[in-house]
């Protein structure tokens, strides 16, 4: 089953990448900054660097721990349905948490500026991450379904829908006004997470939700799409393009000095 299971997630990965790839192609909303391929070929070197440190640190999937799970997990008595429910929403919550965390602690800032300083905002800023990120989110997203114990059907949907979404939100695509407006009723939608990209810091607080708007709705996160339309400056003020597309000093930057930043 988790074989099966990572063959499909791969292909769902694959698959919305290009589908989002191909929208962008046809239908681009901003021009890009900086050079787009060599964006490109930083974000596979920092997906591969994850992928393979992040099997070789933590050594189970979601999947797995949601079969390892333990008997006394928090929703193993729920009637079925209610399971899947609560297992849908509450692994989204723990991702918004998790992301809340990263803009509120100093260190996970650092790491997660890896993300924000992308100077363009497409489908491939949605893997731009610096893998000890993705170990630690990895971290505590299998812990959370250690102690939820979720259907592992419920699992691998949540998995397949947080890709999915994640590549969309992070679409440089035109998208109409109204579909926008009424999608971004209950996802985080690309004009949504936009504003969290925009290189105002006061914007970047706001949309951190990765699937469900709720959550940033119910706990005043919320940060509507500007009336003039996405927004356009997006990364960070502290770091130049020129900084941000290069490989060592993502790698590098977090674990760097005050003094030296
Ligand atoms: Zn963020």
């Amino acid at each position: 089953m988790v074989q099966n299971a990572g063959t499909v997630q791969w292909i769902a990965f694959a698959a919305a990448f290009l589908a989002i790839a191909v929208w962008e192609t046809v239908s681009p909303l901003r021009d890009p900054k900086v050079s787009t391929p060599k964006r490109w070929g930083i974000h596979l070197v920092l997906l591969v660097l994850s992928g393979v440190l992040e099997s070789f640190v933590l050594r189970i999937t979601p999947l797995a721990a949601a079969l390892a799970a333990p008997g006394w997990g928090l929703l193993r008595n729920l009637p079925t349905a209610a399971q899947w429910a609560a297992a849908i929403l509450l692994l989204d919550l723990v991702h918004y948490g998790t992301h809340r965390l990263y803009h509120r602690v100093g260190f996970l800032w650092r790491l997660h500026s890896v993300h924000h300083s992308d100077p363009d905002f497409d489908v491939s800023t949605a893997v731009r991450f610096h893998p000890l990120e993705v170990i630690l989110t990895s971290a505590i997203y299998v812990a959370a379904i250690l102690v939820l114990a979720p259907p592992p059907a419920a699992v691998a949907a949540a998995e397949l829908h947080t890709t999915l979404l994640n590549f969309f939100a992070h679409a440089n695509a035109r998208l109409p006004a109204r579909a926008s407006a009424l999608l971004g009723r209950i996802l985080i939608t690309p004009g949504l997470h936009r504003l969290h990209h925009s290189i105002r810091e006061q914007d970047q607080g706001k949309n951190l939700g990765q699937t469900f708007v709720w959550w940033d709705r119910l706990f005043g996160t919320y940060g509507p799409e500007p009336a003039s339309g996405p927004v356009s400056d997006v990364g960070l003020e502290e770091a130049s393009p020129e900084q941000a597309t290069r490989i060592w000093f993502l790698f590098a930057e977090p674990f760097q000095p005050p003094e030296k930043r």
